[in-house]
């Protein structure tokens, strides 16, 4: 790895040059809140914001992507015959500022879209083709436990290059192969000067100090999987509140659920996939009329057992949550991940009661 220093009087005039090679995507505000869109010419990435309401995730897995497409026109070659759209744009793209925890959030993702058996192209290729450029997170919000979700402020291990900002420059660790050649198309090549890899560590330990909120995650795995479904203490009370709103399954960045439709448009057919969520009722209608999950119990428990007990239980790997703080921030009734995980954790079949330590 090496470290650049990039002035802030040259970072436009750097992400100018981009455009050239890349389609950018950044944060902008939007009302009271930032998301992340793709730039015009001109336009920089706000580099101050906090947290964006919506992860960058759609733009390696979009919310609505036609996966297939034929004709409905008797007279074509693909009369009804599937096939992927030849106009897929799989353009070099690049995402700046995006936060360490968005970054980690990828690798759990790809679990679901590169298995031995299966390979997602649309998701590899978009991945492929993405070059992240991070920004280190020095002011953390209330509601951020990434430290205790296997990322932090300052991990750098899924991005390409990581921004530190260092008062009037940032201070760039160039990670990657694809983090050297966007280095290299911006024309950011300066030398830092000495006692820069330091300088990072002290603001790294900084940053990590300021995240008080944690998840006790050390005996997830042990818990039997029937005892945490059947724990009514945990379930009960938290799907009491919920409105299966599916905004905590939209905002995060680890959530990967989608359906699939196929919609008809004049003589043109396309399948579309589209995120779902399992806090709606649809998601597991089945065509017979029963619903396995048909309860906002059932949707509740689903989304808390698939990210803390059936995902730790199959990849032996963490948790599926990077601790961004999303879904608690955003929750219009307050239910926390923290404290169902923290529930989960300690919860002791023998007597039905949980210990929960943070909230
Ligand atoms: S955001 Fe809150 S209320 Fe909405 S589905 Fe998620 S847990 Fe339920
Ligand atoms: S579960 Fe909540 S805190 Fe964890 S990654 Fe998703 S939105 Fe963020």
């Amino acid at each position: 790895m090496k470290v650049i220093k990039i002035d802030k009087n040259e970072w436009a005039d750097g992400v100018e040059k981009l455009h050239d090679n890349y389609r950018l995507i950044g944060a902008v505000r939007e009302k009271s809140y930032h998301i992340f869109a793709t730039l015009k010419p001109g336009q920089k990435p706000e580099m101050e914001y906090v947290n964006s309401r919506i992860s960058p995730k759609y733009v390696i897995y979009p919310q609505s992507e036609i996966i297939l497409e034929c004709s409905m026109d008797e007279n074509d070659e693909d009369y009804k015959v599937y096939h992927e759209p030849g106009d897929k744009n799989y353009e070099e793209k690049a995402v700046l500022g995006v936060r360490p925890c968005d970054a980690d959030s990828l690798p759990l993702v790809r679990r679901n879209f590169d298995t031995d058996e299966y390979k997602d192209p649309y998701w590899l290729q978009a991945f492929e083709t993405t070059t992240l450029v991070g920004l280190a997170c020095d002011a953390p919000c209330p509601s951020c436990f990434c430290t205790s979700a296997g990322s932090g402020p300052y991990n750098d291990q899924n991005l390409d290059i990581m921004l530190v900002d260092n008062g009037d420059h940032y201070l760039a660790e160039i990670l990657t192969d694809k983090g050297e050649k966007l280095a290299g198309a911006a024309g950011w090549d300066k030398d830092t000067e000495q006692g820069a890899e330091d300088s990072i560590e002290k603001r790294k330990t900084g940053a990590e100090s300021k995240i008080t909120s944690k998840v006790n995650t050390d005996n997830l795995a042990n818990q039997s999987l029937l005892d945490l479904y059947d724990a009514t203490i945990i379930w009960e009370k938290a799907a009491f509140a919920c409105i299966n709103c599916g905004t905590c399954t939209y905002a995060c960045p680890t959530c990967w659920c989608f359906d699939v439709q196929d919609e008809v448009h004049g003589r043109q057919s396309y399948r579309i996939r589209n995120w779902d969520s399992c806090m709606y009722p649809l998601f597991t209608h089945h065509a017979s009329g029963h619903n396995p999950r048909g309860t906002k119990l059932d949707r509740l428990r689903q989304r808390f057992m698939h990210k803390l007990k059936y995902y730790v239980d199959k990849y032996e790997d963490g948790i599926q949550c990077t601790g961004c703080g999303r879904c608690v921030s955003l929750c219009p009734v307050n239910i926390d991940i923290r404290r169902i995980c923290n529930m989960m954790n300690s919860y002791d079949p023998e007597s039905c009661t949980c210990e929960v330590t943070a909230s």
